[in-house]
């Protein structure tokens, strides 16, 4: 296939090299960054000109919306738009009744996996869209990925995303919170593990990605908090969950106060560039 690719930041440009690996014809467009053997176009609307498949890869909605508007004139007629963006469900739809009005696909497919998923290709799309559209995008998930859902109309996928780690965020901080209290409580970690890791509070944060330093699976715990999944990125994607549980009157209780601590401890603590599960450190060293 022709693929254009807008976007070529640390999740953009693996993702590229690994599609322009398998033989596609990649095109390049980004406003700084300039990764090293891909063919490179000097504006978004000439990498999108006459390609089959238009992947942006992009920080935020508002950027989305911005890059789409100079994109989709620019695309052939059938052409599917195909936003692989962490943004927000308003943003995710409109583009996508946009594409539609220039009589082109669109699907919004979020990973999960992150920088370490895009390069070798292990990552998980969620994806919201028309069917026709999906199929069409779908062998580039099994370059780029192990797994793509279709999650439904557009901007499901977006929605499966925010309510998947609007769990991760509170799920951690329980895990981290439950942690500490046991530490107070004279409870050895090991045993704490031994025993949640098989009882009714397991959960993907204490079994596979286990806050504690030296105890369960290998995980950032281990590598003194380096990220990972930064916790800049949770609070990012937690915000973005109550953007969408305000948009459709959802009370959502536990994601906002997940959203207040991860803003806390990125914004007003040492929580910029560290691993979210570093909130174990974190509530270590608090009292009540
Ligand atoms: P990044 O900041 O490294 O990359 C974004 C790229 O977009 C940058 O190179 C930037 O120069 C470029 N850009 C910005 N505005 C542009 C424009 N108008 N036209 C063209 N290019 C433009 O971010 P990233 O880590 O690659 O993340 C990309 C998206 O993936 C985000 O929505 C993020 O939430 C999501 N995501 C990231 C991770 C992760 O672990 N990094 C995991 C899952 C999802």
């Amino acid at each position: 296939m022709k693929i254009g690719f807008i976007g070529l930041g640390n999740m953009g440009a693996p993702m590229a090299a690994n599609l322009a690996a398998a033989g596609h014809a990649v095109t390049g467009f980004d406003t700084a960054a300039a990764p090293d053997g891909l063919t490179m176009a000097d504006s978004a609307a000439k990498a999108a000109a006459g390609a089959d498949v238009v992947i942006t890869m992009l920080p935020n909605g508002d950027i989305l919306r911005s890059v789409a508007a100079e994109i989709h004139p620019a695309m052939k007629s059938g052409a599917v738009h195909l936003d692989c963006s962490t943004v927000d469900v308003d943003s995710a739809r409109a583009v996508a009744e946009q594409a539609a009005a220039a009589g082109l696909g669109a699907v919004d497919a979020p990973v999960s996996g992150g920088i370490g998923g895009a390069t070798n290709g292990t990552l998980t799309f969620m994806a919201g869209g028309p069917e026709d559209a999906f199929a069409t995008v779908q062998p580039l998930f099994d370059i780029m990925g192990q797994k793509a859902v279709h999650c439904g109309d557009a901007g499901n996928g977006q929605a499966a995303k925010i309510c998947n780690n609007m769990i991760l965020g509170a799920t951690m901080i329980a895990t981290t919170e439950a942690f500490v209290l046991a530490d107070k409580l004279g409870l050895d970690r090991q045993a704490m593990f031994d025993v949640v890791s098989t009882s009714s509070g397991y959960s993907w944060t204490m079994n596979a990605y286990c806050p504690a330093p030296g105890i369960g699976p290998q995980s950032p715990a281990d590598n003194d908090y380096k990220p990972g999944f930064a916790a800049e990125l949770m609070l990012k994607d937690l915000r973005l969950s109550q953007m969408a549980a305000e948009a459709v009157d959802a009370d959502t209780p536990m994601g906002a106060r997940a959203t207040e601590l991860y803003a806390q401890f990125v914004e007003e603590e040492d929580g910029l560039g560290r691993d979210f599960s570093a909130m174990l450190p974190r509530f270590e060293k608090r009292g009540r």
